[in-house]
């Protein structure tokens, strides 16, 4: 399979034997550079996409689905405005995950708490969402991923179970900590970009031209802008009869430990 783990093993094996047939000049020594350089992009781009589940498993959509269902997903909250896309998606009857900072959360425990009493299913997305989140090792990593659970479990008795990374980034540390605080990565299959284009129309049409049942949407509840997206996109789905449910629902997983 396609992995880290089992991609290392390869190129460490296919280096060691090129180093030695340059040593005796049997081939020429840029095949050692050409495997380093392999191994760097295959390790950036399991880092960055995180839907190679190269370093650890990633639920990013449900694959062959036949249904009517896909996963509306925010990111970053609770914020103040996290209020309107709760208001919005109770007139559209749908339900989404929302993928909480620990931090935020103790800005904002009463809308946090709202969250959950409209039936939306919470995620960690850990307590400070670092910027330099790709370069914290294992501990740091799992002291994130606790730290935003224990806030949660200050507030109602749940322990997540969902965790989306900050950034998607998926490397060896995260894999090794998610192992030991036992969460499952939960991904997205569209990213709306939402926090990079300023064009409402281009995040619209980038959502929607690829949206089909069983996919997972990463949005993000810190602006307007999304929020005036998100009500367009939630008319498309409406036109085809399509819902958004929790992505527990969506993947058949249990979004909090029993
Ligand atoms: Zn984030």
């Amino acid at each position: 399979m396609f992995r880290h783990k089992n991609i290392v093993p390869v190129l460490l094996s296919l280096g060691i034997l090129a180093a030695i047939l340059a040593l005796f000049s049997v081939i020429s020594w840029s095949w050692c550079f050409l495997l380093i350089m392999l191994w760097i992009g295959l390790t950036t781009w399991g880092s960055f996409d995180i839907r190679q589940s190269y370093f650890t498993d990633v639920f990013y959509k449900k694959a062959r689905h036949d249904g009517r269902s896909l996963a509306l997903t925010f990111d970053d909250g609770p914020t103040p405005i996290t209020e309107d896309f709760l208001d919005l998606l109770k007139s559209y009857d749908a339900k989404a995950t929302f993928f909480c900072i620990g931090k935020q959360i103790n800005k904002h425990p009463r809308i946090f708490k709202r969250i959950l009493e409209e039936g939306h299913t919470i995620g960690n997305h850990t307590m400070m969402h670092s910027k330099a989140f790709g370069f914290l090792t294992a501990e740091q990593v799992i002291l994130e991923i606790n730290s935003c659970d224990a806030v949660v479990n200050d507030l109602v008795p749940l322990k997540p179970r969902l965790f989306r990374p900050p950034f998607g980034v998926t490397n060896p540390p995260m894999a090794k900590a998610v192992q030991q605080t036992k969460h499952q990565v939960i991904g997205w299959s569209i990213r709306s970009l939402d926090t990079v284009l300023s064009n409402e129309d281009k995040i619209y049409e980038r959502v929607v031209r690829r949206l089909q049942p069983g996919d997972i949407v990463l949005f993000h509840d810190t602006s307007v802008k999304t929020l005036r997206v998100l009500e367009r996109v939630l008319v498309y789905m409406k036109e085809r009869d399509w819902h958004s449910v929790t992505a527990d629902e969506l993947l058949n997983l249990h979004a909090y430990e029993d």
